[in-house]
Formats: structure tokens, C-alpha cells, sequence
């Protein structure tokens, strides 16, 4: 049967999996997710005869929450013999009648997968070479990938991916370096937040020398760090110490405020904010910043301890753009599981008019 496959961070397969069957199912699509706990993968199973490409075309993956890439997948290759791993995959290929121009072998994001890297790089020349042979893998192939996702050492799935429809990043993870004098690891979740959000050409003007921002639940200052790093000021809100360095910048100002009651003394460019509280709580108090106009761009986490992660965020985001839209406010909200993010995920709104 036609299927997609999604990957995302151990632990959250039954969120991506309510996510995915719910906004298949109001595209008006059947069909059932097949998820195992801790898999780091998702499989969503299409019960009809439409193309899947379709569906997997109308559910772009910027627009999904928990999934790190998107694919068209084929049936999962199950007991592989050992001595020949290579023949199913490629009549595989050749038999789907897709070419591509690029082959990546990829592993769920899960420790026992990693003891797989060493069957992965003994395969990758002979497979190029023979899928190369067989007209699966040449130059121009309108930018396909061929994917295949390795979870045994016998059993990997192959799926394809478009461009523009997908993470350019390995197993979808954006690896980036700790800067050292940052004073928390949070500070990677902001930094990964502008990559996904904010086009990189965008960067100048939008993350600009001189541009204003306020940071809620600041200490001891991962995220203030980012936006003092760009040039911006920042007013730094939070009862905990501010990282003395950062202090001596001379762009920060410490408020030991309530960050859910402090307002800025006059329109500032970038709301951020960390704080761990309730989602509703976090959803109320930018909703308030928004729709007053305080920022033009926002970037905060939501906080997700519940079982049921999706329909918490999902909650949340629809009474957002509700209260927005009623407040005659044009935004663009964004949400995604950033893999620096654990339980929670990262939100971006950026306003129009
Ligand atoms: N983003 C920070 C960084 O990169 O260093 C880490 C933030 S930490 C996860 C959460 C912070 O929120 C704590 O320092 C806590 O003191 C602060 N906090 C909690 N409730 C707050 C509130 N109502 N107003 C302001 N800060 C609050």
C-alpha cells in the first residue's frame, strides 16, 4: 500500500502520529498511522488510490509540528538476507519506475541505531554503482533523494523526497556547534529557531545591529546571549541572576520582573521567552503582546509534560490565530519539534500588517 514516512525524535511517535492522521483526515484522506514507541519514525499508511504524492504535497513539512522530514515511502523491506542485502533494495527501486539524483542511507535517531553505520558505509558504493547502472541514479532526476531508513540490519524502508518539501539536513537534524561563551545549552534552541524560521537571506534585516527585543525567564541568559550576539538591546526579565559577561556588554538590561505581567516601555522589534509554565498561560500573555503590537516577530517554547503533546499544541496554536484574527491581527504562526527541544516546541509569529 501507498504510504508516507515521517522521522521525529524518539519518544514523540504517537504525536506525530495524531498529528498526521488528524490533518490527513480533514485533507479528506483515509487512512492509520503505524507507530512503535521509541521507533523515532512514523509511518502513515494511505487506504486509497490517489497518488500519495498528493497528500504528501498538502501536508508540506514546515507546516507539520513533530516531524523532522517527510517522505513518499515504499513497503518496508523485512528480513534482508545477510548475504545479499542489495538486490531487493535495488529491484525495489527500479521496479517504483522513480530516478534520483542522490542516495541517502539514514538510521532513526535512537542509540541502537547507530550500531548500523558500519553496515551503511560498506553498502554505499556498491549500491550507487549498481543503482547508477540500472538508470535509478543519475544527474538529472528534478532534484529527488532516495532515502533509505535503516532500523535492523535487516530491515530498512526506502522513500523519496522533493525539494522544497524537505529538511535538507541528515535524519532532519540540525546539528549546531555550543558557542562557548554562551552561558546556557538553551541558547542552541533559539539559534535553531532563526534557522527554521527565518530564511538565512533575511537575517540582516530581521535580526538586525540595533533592533530591540525583550526576553522573558532570561536567566541565566542562553537566549539573551543569541540576541545580544546579533547587535540587538535586550531587556532581560527574571528574578535568577543575569551571566555577569553578558551583563558587561552593556546591551542588557536585567528587570527582576514577572514576565507574565511586564510591559515594554515602548514597541520592540523580537519577544522571546523561555519561561516553564502552563501552555495556556504562555499562549494568554502573547496574545497580549500581539495583538497590542508590543513586537513585530516572537519566537517562545511551549512546555509539553502532558501525555497527549499534539492536542495540547494544537489547542494552543488554534487559540492563538483565533485571538489574533479577531484582533484584526495578520500573522504567520509557525510550530515545530526543533530537535535542541525536548518535551516542548518551539513557536514562531511574525506580523503582517
Ligand atoms: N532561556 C534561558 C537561557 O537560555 O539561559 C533559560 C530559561 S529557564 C528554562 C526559565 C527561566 O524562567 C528561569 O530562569 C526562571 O527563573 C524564569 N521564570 C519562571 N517564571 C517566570 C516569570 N513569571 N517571569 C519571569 N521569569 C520567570
Amino acid at each position: 500500500p501507498q504510504q508516507l514516512l515521517f522521522y521525529c525524535r524518539p519518544g514523540f511517535e504517537a504525536d506525530l502520529a495524531s498529528e498526521v492522521a488528524t490533518k490527513a483526515a480533514s485533507l479528506g484522506w483515509q487512512g492509520y498511522p503505524r507507530a512503535e514507541p521509541h521507533a523515532g519514525h512514523v509511518r502513515f499508511v494511505v487506504s486509497e488510490e490517489r497518488p500519495v504524492n498528493v497528500l504528501h504535497r498538502a501536508l508540506p513539512l514546515a507546516s507539520l509540528v513533530f516531524a523532522r522530514q517527510s517522505l513518499v515511502a515504499l513497503e518496508p523491506l523485512e528480513a534482508l538476507s545477510r548475504e545479499d542485502r542489495l538486490t531487493p533494495i535495488v529491484e525495489q527501486v527500479v521496479a517504483s519506475g522513480w530516478s534520483f539524483e542522490s542516495l541517502w542511507q539514514e538510521t532513526p535517531d535512537t542509540n541502537e541505531a547507530k550500531a548500523l553505520a558500519g553496515l551503511i558505509k560498506a553498502l554505499k558504493r556498491p549500491l550507487e554503482s549498481t543503482l547508477r547502472k540500472r538508470g535509478a541514479l543519475r544527474r538529472k532526476a528534478g532534484g529527488r533523494r532516495l532515502h533509505l531508513l535503516w532500523t535492523e540490519g535487516d530491515r530498512v524502508q526506502l522513500g523519496m523526497s522533493f525539494p522544497g518539501n524537505r529538511s535538507e539536513l541528515a535524519g532532519g537534524i540540525r546539528r549546531l556547534r555550543f558557542p562557548h561563551d554562551a552561558p546556557s545549552r538553551s541558547t542552541l534552541k533559539l539559534e535553531e529557531a532563526w534557522h527554521e524560521f527565518v530564511p538565512r537571506d533575511q537575517w540582516q534585516d530581521r535580526l538586525g545591529e540595533g533592533m530591540q527585543a525583550a526576553d522573558l525567564g532570561a536567566a541565566p541568559g542562553g537566549w539573551t546571549w543569541q540576541l545580544v550576539h546579533r547587535g540587538m538591546q535586550v531587556f532581560a526579565i527574571d528574578n535568577g541572576p543575569m551571566d555577569r559577561k553578558l551583563m558587561a556588554t552593556g546591551l542588557v538590561e536585567h528587570l527582576r520582573e514577572d514576565g507574565f505581567v511586564w510591559a515594554p516601555p515602548s514597541r520592540l522589534d523580537w519577544l522571546v521567552c523561555d519561561i516553564v509554565d502552563k501552555p495556556s498561560r504562555v499562549i494568554s500573555m502573547v496574545e497580549r503582546w500581539l495583538t497590542r503590537r508590543w513586537c513585530r516577530e516572537a519566537v517562545f517554547n511551549l512546555k509539553l509534560p502532558m501525555k497527549r503533546r499534539w492536542e495540547a499544541v494544537s489547542e494552543g496554536l488554534a487559540r492563538l490565530d483565533a485571538a489574533l484574527g479577531e484582533a484584526g491581527v495578520k500573522a504567520e504562526i509557525a510550530c515545530r519539534h526543533l530537535y535542541h527541544d525536548r518535551e516542548e516546541v518551539t513557536v514562531h509569529v511574525r506580523l503582517l500588517n
